[in-house]
């Protein structure tokens, strides 16, 4: 029997832990052809979460539970997920109960044919029309920096085979936009639809700034392209002066006009000035990037792993 391990990663979600509970019950019966490992990740909740979780261990050996040492956000959290899911498969889901499960049989179909990333693609939304509209866009900017495909309307909500896992694992970036590394790793890819549910209890852990930092993120670890418009930038204002200076020549020789003073000057200087101090702003972003990689910290340090301290993952 093939085993599949779901990944939940858990920041303060103590409240969901009844739907959780009956919802991987159902997936239980709904797919007893497998082998289910639900790995809970407790990314440093400072409610009641890491409890409920010992609880459902000691309740139900399918749950495991790894707990961080600190909050380190989901994508580190699906980082740790993964090094530690035994699965041949592995299913990333939401701890609030948002994905919907009746996807999962979908899933392991096309994971039997052969595919290894089978991605859930958000249809009806229930965002607001600005976040849809901004996410749209988004989508838009990045793709069009960049070569490798990336699917619309994804988030983290898919099934990845073994290789697939195996292939993210080697990738020990600490600042992680795993959306980007999805479609960064290749093999074969299925989309297929779902509706979003509501969140059932608690609230969502984005707020808006972290969102951009998240999409910032998104775009500084997947391309160097920022870095390109900043000699772009110079190019173009460089010309534009070298025509000026042109321009100043020949209506001086020509006219004999008095140079033109403060005005020009201050458009010009300012104009510059927001170049420069935006071409600096876009590589010392880099400049960090490679200050926090450069430094080779390990991702994320364990709490413990079902309890046990000091545990090693094996595969
Ligand atoms: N999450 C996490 N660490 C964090 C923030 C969120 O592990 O620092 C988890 C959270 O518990 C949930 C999932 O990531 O299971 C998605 O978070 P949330 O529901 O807040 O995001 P939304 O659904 O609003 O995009
Ligand atoms: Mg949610």
């Amino acid at each position: 029997m093939k085993t599949v391990t779901i990944i939940l990663p858990a920041y303060n979600e103590e409240s969901s832990f009844e739907l959780l509970k009956e919802r991987m019950g159902e997936v239980l019966k709904q797919n007893p052809d497998y082998n289910w490992e639900f790995l809970l990740v407790n990314d440093g909740s400072s409610d009641h979460t890491l409890q409920q979780m010992m609880r459902l261990h000691r309740e139900d050996l399918h749950y495991n539970y790894l707990d961080l040492s600190r909050n380190y956000g989901k994508e580190i959290a699906m980082m740790a997920g993964f090094d530690y899911a035994k699965g041949d498969a592995v299913i990333v889901m939401d701890a609030d109960m948002q994905h919907p499960i009746d996807v999962i049989p979908e899933m392991l179909q096309y994971w039997e044919q052969g595919y290894d990333d089978v991605y859930a693609t958000r249809q009806d939304s229930k965002e607001s029309w600005l976040k849809r509209k901004t996410s749209h866009w988004y989508y838009e900017v990045l793709q069009s920096v960049t070569k490798v495909p990336i699917q619309k309307d994804t988030g983290d909500f898919r099934l990845l085979d073994r290789s697939c896992v195996e292939a993210l694992k080697q990738m020990r970036e600490t600042e992680r936009n795993t959306k980007g590394m999805y479609s960064w790793i290749g093999f074969r890819k299925k989309g297929i639809g779902y509706k979003q549910l509501e969140r059932q209890t608690g609230e969502s852990k984005w707020s808006t700034r972290a969102l951009m930092h998240l999409a910032l993120n998104g775009i500084m670890s997947y391309t160097t392209a920022p870095l390109r418009l900043a000699s772009v930038l110079g190019l173009i204002v460089s010309f534009a002066a070298f025509l000026y200076l042109i321009y100043i020549i020949v209506i001086t020789n020509l006219y004999g006009e008095p140079v033109q003073g403060y005005p020009t000057m201050m458009v010009t200087i300012l104009f510059l000035g927001g170049i420069q101090l935006l071409s600096l702003g876009i590589l010392g972003e880099y400049v960090a990037k490679i200050f926090n990689e450069v430094k080779g910290r390990p991702g994320y340090f364990l709490n413990s792993y079902n309890g046990e301290r000091n545990h090693v993952a094996k595969n």
